[in-house]
């Protein structure tokens, strides 16, 4: 068989990568929900990361209560969990490879004195030849690069990092390995081709592409589905006390996920099983029909 007449699907790994900051919010079941039917659709792997890096922001449990909430939902992963925390020796690794080829190195600068930069880093550490006296953090140095990628929901996107963002911390002053680098360490370990995920990331995805450029990793496909915000335009997340799903709410729940996807379940639905509501999601997702932006209420997302 030639090339042409193969019908070997495209290979594709896609992934979910929830922090255990506390059980999900409808926010990260739609994270959830997309990358898996976007997966499903195109008969990948949906694999699971547990990004278990910040212990004082994980509340006993919160990785288990995930968990149990996707198995309730009939969001079945691939392989096993891969638990960030089990990863360090290999982030330790990608530093010192950007050790040592110098593109890498400590910083002191105190949040104020960040802000005071206009909250870009001006690269002020980057020469220093003295390691600091107290807690230092490890930033890369970034060039002038523009960094483009094609997103599968946004369209072209383009980030001048130096510009726009600076020098990033890679190793915080608190000796916990940043979410930049772990999550590129990890995507390229576990094949990664396909990355599905909520717009607030999106601006988080040049300075993953730049590190993969640095450390010679693949860079995935992305897509980054709109996020819902509340009635004061802030990002329903944990910090801002979403509340966690309920999974006995299991039908409502993914019926209004696959809505707010830009598909349209039958009314019916609404009391089907995830399982069932799933499948039939599968065979019609098109994330071209998701919409580049929402803005729906809190409120509008009631249960009842
Ligand atoms: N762990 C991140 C979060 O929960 C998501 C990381 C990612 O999808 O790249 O917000």
């Amino acid at each position: 068989m030639n090339s042409q007449t193969s019908n070997k699907a495209i290979p594709y790994i896609g992934r979910f990568a929830p922090s255990p900051t506390g059980p999900l919010h409808f926010g990260s079941l739609i994270a959830a929900i997309a990358s898996y039917l976007d997966a499903r659709a195109n008969q990948g792997q949906w694999l699971l990361r547990m990004e278990d890096l910040d212990p004082p922001r994980e509340p006993e449990g919160a990785a288990e209560q995930i968990l149990d909430q996707l198995v309730a939902l009939n969001l079945e992963w691939d392989g096993n969990v891969l638990f960030q925390s089990t990863r360090l020796e290999n982030y330790q690794q990608a530093l010192e490879q950007l050790d040592s080829n110098h593109l890498c190195f400590q910083c002191d600068c105190t949040r104020p004195q960040i802000k005071a930069m206009g909250s870009v880093y001006d690269g002020r550490c980057r020469n220093r030849n003295t390691t600091p006296n107290g807690d230092f953090a490890i930033r890369v140095r970034t060039d002038n690069r523009n960094i483009t990628f094609n997103d599968l929901v946004q369209g072209d996107y383009e980030q001048n990092i130096e510009n726009e963002v600076g020098d990033f911390v890679i190793l915080r002053k608190d000796k916990l390995f940043a979410y930049q680098l772990a999550v590129v360490v990890d995507d390229a370990f576990q094949d990664i081709t396909h990355i599905i995920r909520g717009f607030d990331l999106i601006d988080s995805t040049p300075r993953q592409i730049y590190l993969q450029q640095l450390l010679g990793l693949p860079t995935p496909i992305y897509g980054h589905f709109p996020v819902i915000v509340n009635e004061q335009g802030q990002k329903l997340s944990k910090q801002h006390f979403a509340a966690p799903i309920d999974v006995n709410n299991g039908p409502l729940l993914v019926y209004k996920s696959l809505e707010f996807l830009g598909m349209s379940p039958p009314e019916i639905h609404k009391t089907a099983a995830a399982k069932e509501q799933l499948a039939w999601a599968i065979e019609k997702w098109d994330i071209q029909a998701v919409p580049k932006l929402a803005n729906i209420p809190e409120n509008s997302l009631e249960m009842d």
